[in-house]
């Protein structure tokens, strides 16, 4: 059987991976859908590499499974047509030219020669076709694994930190290409450990902290829940203030530095309360959180969650010991 056109879904459930000790993925449990990018988010260590190798065959799990359009990596006829990765560009035989690299790979999987020249020109490699990869700059690198994973027209794609090292040219080419094909009903499926990378390429982001699922939900939701709007106010009279604002029914953080970060209120507002009850304030300043710190925020929590083992940790309000860093 051929992948469906219809677009091909990839099921996670409970994917587990240890190694002695350490368990480097921890449960995983979403789904990656076609026709969207799908952006694969956690710092570096967080176990996504991991995922990505038990998705694609290449290591087995300690639990859990992977099911690519309802079956396991190793029951799909013809893998290459089901699925395309890229995950080291440095895997390349440098000996070989571009062409018959992926002509040797072509052949190996019963994909006929003109593919090869299809594909070298959808990444732009057709003039240094002939070239040795071995002098390849690391981008032409990214370019010629990228038409290795093309080769056999998969109907899904998954990239591994792809744009790590490449030039801005090289990056905004990586992410065009993403989203043409999750437009042609693809599945693309891409790790980044750049928030500011996938909020322009995803249209759906999985979250992943020390092998946990930390969030799984569509870009525009993350960014409207994450995009924290709150005052910072600086007053030297900072527990009468604090009771000003609760008293408002408005919530403070400590900001970490002596001032506060007020939810709830405009700048306005605070200012004009202030001046009601007398208090002095030195700073006044309406702040936007970026998506960067929503990250941070979010895995840095997951950090706490093992911690101290207990219910997963929420963002905490002033007064209850709550510190940044
Ligand atoms: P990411 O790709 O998100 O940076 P990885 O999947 O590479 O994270 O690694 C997740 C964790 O698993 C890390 O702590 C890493 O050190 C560990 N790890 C990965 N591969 C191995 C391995 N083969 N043996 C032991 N530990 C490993
Ligand atoms: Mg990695």
């Amino acid at each position: 059987m051929s992948p469906s056109s219809v677009g091909v879904m990839i099921e996670l459930e409970g994917l587990t991976k240890r190694y002695g000790e350490k368990i480097a993925v921890n449960n995983l449990t979403f789904t990656v859908r076609p026709g969207i990018v799908t952006g694969f988010l956690g710092p570096n260590g967080a176990g996504k590499s991991t995922t990505m190798r038990m998705m694609l065959g290449l290591d087995r799990p300690t639990a859990g499974d992977v099911r690519i359009d309802g079956k396991h990596y190793d029951q799909l006829k013809d893998p290459l047509k089901y699925i395309g990765a890229l995950l080291d560009a440095k895997a390349v035989h440098g000996g070989r030219t571009a062409f018959n690299h992926l002509l040797c790979l072509a052949q190996s999987n019963g994909i006929p020669k003109q593919r090869v020249h299809e594909v070298l020109d959808t990444v732009g490699l057709t003039a240094v076709a002939k070239k040795k990869a071995k002098g390849f700059s690391l981008g032409m690198g990214q370019r010629l694994g990228i038409a290795a994973a093309l080769l056999g027209d998969p109907q899904i794609l998954m990239f591994d930190e792809p744009v790590n090292g490449l030039d801005p040219e090289g990056i905004h080419w990586i992410r065009t290409l993403m989203k043409s094909l999750a437009a042609q009903g693809r599945t693309v499926f891409v790790s980044s450990h750049l928030m500011s990378e996938m909020a322009l390429t995803a249209d759906h982001l999985v979250v992943i902290g020390q092998g946990r699922l930390l969030a799984d939900t569509s870009m525009a939701d993350f960014i409207a829940r994450n995009s924290r709007s709150y005052v910072r106010v600086r007053s030297p009279q900072r527990e009468k203030l604090l009771d000003v604002l609760h008293q408002a029914g408005l919530t403070a953080q400590d900001a970490g530095d002596g001032a506060l970060e007020v939810d709830g209120g405009k700048a306005e507002y605070i200012g004009e309360l202030a001046a009601r009850h007398q208090l002095v304030l030195h700073e006044l300043s309406p702040q936007q959180a970026s998506l960067e710190e929503a990250f941070m925020q979010l895995t840095a929590e997951s950090v706490e969650y093992h911690a101290h083992s207990g219910t997963p940790a929420a963002p905490q309000q002033w007064g209850e010991g709550w510190k940044k860093g």
